[in-house]
Formats: structure tokens, C-alpha cells, sequence
């Protein structure tokens, strides 16, 4: 009797083991290139050629986001894509394209050349391993111009294939609604912060901004509600350096640095986590997509 209990005992306990290994695997973890070995890589690229580069910034968000906010969530959502996929994660710049927040400090900007270069050579000793697919998941509207730029780079001049799949990409479905202007430290992104940085957001100290338009804007605002068209020029006016006269840098926009007509104190972690995991659905199936149709350029004839 004894002795069967203890059997059972034993058999529980292996069960339990198993169990335990099993959770641990089934736990995906993202994978990043700077937390990895060498060796790890070498075996990683004997499956894989893919690579994800999440690009960000370092930029004002306003009283109450860090000023590494679009980094942060450049670098989560590449996370989260990464532990559903198993393709690698390489930050390659904190830094980003913001000189039109330099009015707020603590913003740092590269030039456009600068950065490319930056991320073009990065992505050379990438290839030099055998990486191939490049995977660009932006989170900053800035950053366009050289993503554009080092996507075609790698595209043209090297045996590498480059997309993006981040915010503003093709892939990733935009229901933005011009009228709220929620474009920046606003409401969603004050939300996406909330779910996936918690604890650097400083709800207390959000504010809704005074939004300050030239006459100018204001009169293609107007005409716009005719002629929607008229929003691109109106567009066009917004996010540019203080030096164009333009009236379109951050600090002669909005009060406190927040591009909203809502008021960021309505965030909340679950409409960001909504936002985060429909941005990561599209990328990880389209990724799925890519990874099963054995796209691998070394195969190619
Ligand atoms: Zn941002």
C-alpha cells in the first residue's frame, strides 16, 4: 500500500516536471540580439534569415511620456511579434528623426543621412552573417524618409529583401480619424504606454494642449471641410523645423507638446493593449505568411 502510494507520489511528481518543461516552452520569449551569444546567433541563423529592426526615437512626449516613448514602442511590439514568430529583434538606434520636437528639451535628432547610414552599415554585418529578410517595424512618422531610403538601399544594392511592418505600413491597418488628431503623445499612444510601459507613464501630469494653428492652416482647415483633399497641404504643414516658417514645429503647435484634440487622461492600458495586438496580429501572420513560403534567397536557383 505503502509502497504503491509512493509510486503514485513519484509518478505526480514527474508529471509535474514534464508539465513544468512544457509551460517553460510554451512561455515564448522574444528574442533580441543584444541579450544573445554568439553562439546563439550561429545556430538561430542555421532556421532563420529573418531579422526585425524596430525604429524609434528619442523625442519629447509631452509633460507626462518619456522622451523614449516611440522606442519603447517600437522596441515592445517588435517584442511581442518576435515571442509569436521566433524571428530575431535588432535595435540598432535609439535615436530617430525629430528635429521639429527640439523646441521641448531632452529631444535628440539625427540627420537623415546620418541614420541611414547608421542602420545601412548595421544591416551589412547582418548580411555578412547570412541574415537576408529585414523586417523594419517603425513607430515614429519622422523616421519614414530613411526607412523608405534603407529599405530601397537593401533592396537595390545588396542580396537582401527589406519591408516595413510597422505603424504606417501598408500591412497595418490605419482608421485614424483626422478630426481628433491624435497623432502624437495623445490618447492612443498615451494608452499603448500604458500597457506596455506602465510604469515610466505619469498620468498626473497629462494635460490636454492648447493646439495653436497659423492663419494660414487654419484657412485650409476650413476649406477642407469641402474639398477633403485639401487636408494633404494642411498635413504637409505639421511635424516641420522651426527654421521653415512654416508655423509646424512642436513647440509653436501645441502648449505642452501633445498633438491631440482629446485629452490624453483618457488612456487606457486596455484600448492600448486592443491597438498593440491588432498592430502584432498583422504583422505575425504576414510574417507566418513569408516564413512558409520559403522564401529563403540562398534557395533561390
Ligand atoms: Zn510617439
Amino acid at each position: 500500500m505503502r509502497k504503491k502510494r509512493r509510486l503514485l507520489t513519484w509518478s505526480l511528481s514527474v508529471m509535474l516536471f514534464n508539465l513544468t518543461l512544457i509551460g517553460l516552452m510554451a512561455a515564448d520569449k522574444p528574442l533580441i540580439l543584444q541579450e544573445l551569444t554568439w553562439t546563439d546567433i550561429k545556430s538561430y541563423l542555421k532556421t532563420n534569415d529573418m531579422v526585425i529592426i524596430p525604429l524609434g526615437s528619442t523625442e519629447q512626449h509631452g509633460p507626462h511620456l518619456p522622451l523614449g516613448t516611440d522606442f519603447y514602442e517600437a522596441f515592445g511590439l517588435s517584442k511581442m511579434i518576435s515571442a509569436q514568430t521566433g524571428v530575431l529583434v535588432a535595435p540598432l538606434t535609439f535615436t530617430g528623426y525629430s528635429p521639429y520636437h527640439s523646441g521641448f528639451p531632452g529631444t535628440l535628432s539625427l540627420q537623415p543621412e546620418t541614420m541611414e547610414r547608421v542602420i545601412f552599415e548595421s544591416v551589412e554585418w547582418l548580411l555578412k552573417y547570412g541574415f537576408r529578410r529585414f523586417l523594419f517595424f517603425n513607430y515614429h512618422g519622422g523616421n519614414n524618409i530613411v526607412q523608405t531610403r534603407v529599405i530601397h538601399r537593401i533592396n537595390h544594392q545588396t542580396p537582401g529583401i527589406a519591408v516595413a511592418i510597422g505603424h504606417g505600413s501598408s500591412l497595418q491597418s490605419e482608421e485614424e480619424d483626422d478630426s481628433s488628431m491624435d497623432w502624437h503623445a495623445g490618447v492612443s499612444e498615451t494608452s499603448l504606454m500604458l500597457y506596455l510601459k506602465p510604469e515610466l507613464v505619469r498620468l498626473d501630469r497629462a494635460e490636454k494642449p492648447v493646439m495653436r494653428f497659423t492663419p494660414q492652416m487654419k484657412e485650409l482647415r476650413q476649406l477642407a471641410a469641402k474639398e477633403p483633399s485639401l487636408l494633404l497641404v494642411w498635413s504637409s504643414l505639421l511635424g516641420v523645423p522651426e527654421e521653415t516658417g512654416k508655423g509646424g514645429a512642436s513647440h509653436e503647435l501645441s502648449s505642452n507638446g501633445v498633438w491631440s484634440f482629446l485629452d490624453p487622461r483618457e488612456a487606457t492600458a486596455q484600448q492600448g493593449e486592443k491597438e498593440a495586438l491588432e498592430m502584432v496580429r498583422q504583422a505575425a501572420k504576414f510574417i507566418k505568411a513569408w516564413q512558409a513560403a520559403k522564401g529563403k534567397i540562398a534557395d533561390l536557383p
